[in-house]
């Protein structure tokens, strides 16, 4: 919930950064929600559509891009739900049906996420009326090359999913599989700022008032992994490491490591940008930074999340 301005009929659960915010909307004639979570948080992402819907149905389910975090509880609202329309961006639909956890990164990311339907499309360059209003649906790539934003003009409020946050953005996937993407991430930043949005209803963390500086920060965070890609891998290490600790809150250290070993993205990050360090050793390192940082914590054989 948030002190911002947001229009008639939206409600935004904000929740940790294990699951993506939930954006529901409450229409005169129908329902949706934008974004449904992290897997192991499914139970409660119901349990608020159900309270806020007072035993009204959800109609629609939109995904703002296919991630575990965004998609986790597209199941269990699906199974709740059973005349629920889901709608996902047309770039990897065809990794959904079939299913295909690995090239939907489930299995690379070494991360959670049911199996689900989808019955439609949103298409970059269309709208789609949610709450009695037109939102528009932009193409957003850099964080994942598939994803959309959604925009509403007469309030300028702007769904931004993971392409931009109150401060900074999602990592850039693309680019630790070799792919260049820090020039989509660029231009959906110029696409941010020439819709102008007054709100915006990020991915992860507080709903927002724009303002310059917002995009002034997040360009200087890119320019400087654009002069430096392995700065930005190893903070991807680190941001998967500690999504994985958010997840089980504990476990043994051992587990841990075995858990990044059997992930192929760590040792995809590992060979392209520092291959002259053993992977345990990388591991450790990265762990250390994040008790430094106190967003993990060593006890004994256990490491926790902090
Ligand atoms: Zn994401």
């Amino acid at each position: 919930m948030t002190g911002e301005r947001l229009p008639a009929g939206l409600l935004v659960f904000e929740r940790g950064w294990l699951s993506s915010n939930n954006i529901l909307f409450r229409g005169t004639e129908s329902s949706a929600i934008v974004d449904s979570g992290y897997a192991t948080h499914a139970e409660q992402t119901v349990d608020l559509v159900e309270v806020a819907l007072q035993g009204r149905s959800l109609d629609t389910l939109l995904n703002t891009h296919l991630h575990s975090d965004h998609c986790g509880g597209n199941s269990a609202l699906q199974a709740v739900y059973p005349g629920l329309q889901t709608l996902i961006p047309p770039g990897q639909a065809h990794l959904v049906s079939p299913w295909d956890p690995s090239a939907l990164t489930y299995v690379p990311t070494g991360q959670l996420c049911p199996q689900y339907q989808f019955t439609g499309v949103i298409t970059p360059g269309c709208e789609i009326e949610l709450a009695d209003k037109l939102w528009q649906i932009h193409a957003a790539p850099g964080h994942d090359p598939d994803s959309v934003i959604l925009f509403e003009p007469q309030s300028r409020t702007l769904i931004s999913a993971d392409a931009l946050w109150e401060s900074g953005f999602g990592v850039v996937f693309p680019e630790l599989e070799g792919s260049n993407a820090f020039d989509e991430v660029a231009a959906t930043f110029d696409l941010i700022e020439n819709l102008a949005p007054r709100t915006v209803i990020p991915g992860h963390g507080p709903v927002f008032g724009y303002r310059p500086q917002v995009l002034a920060s997040a360009r200087q965070r890119l320019n400087a992994f654009v002069n430096n890609p392995s700065r930005h891998a190893h903070h991807a290490a680190k941001v998967l490491l500690k999504f994985k600790l958010l997840e089980q809150q504990k476990l043994l250290f051992v587990d841990f490591l075995e858990w990044a070993r059997r992930t192929s993205y760590f040792q995809q990050i590992r060979e392209a940008f520092f291959a002259s360090i053993p992977f345990e050793d990388w591991v450790a390192q990265l762990t250390a930074e994040l008790e430094r940082s106190a967003v993990a914590r060593r006890d004994g054989d256990l490491i926790l999340n902090a």
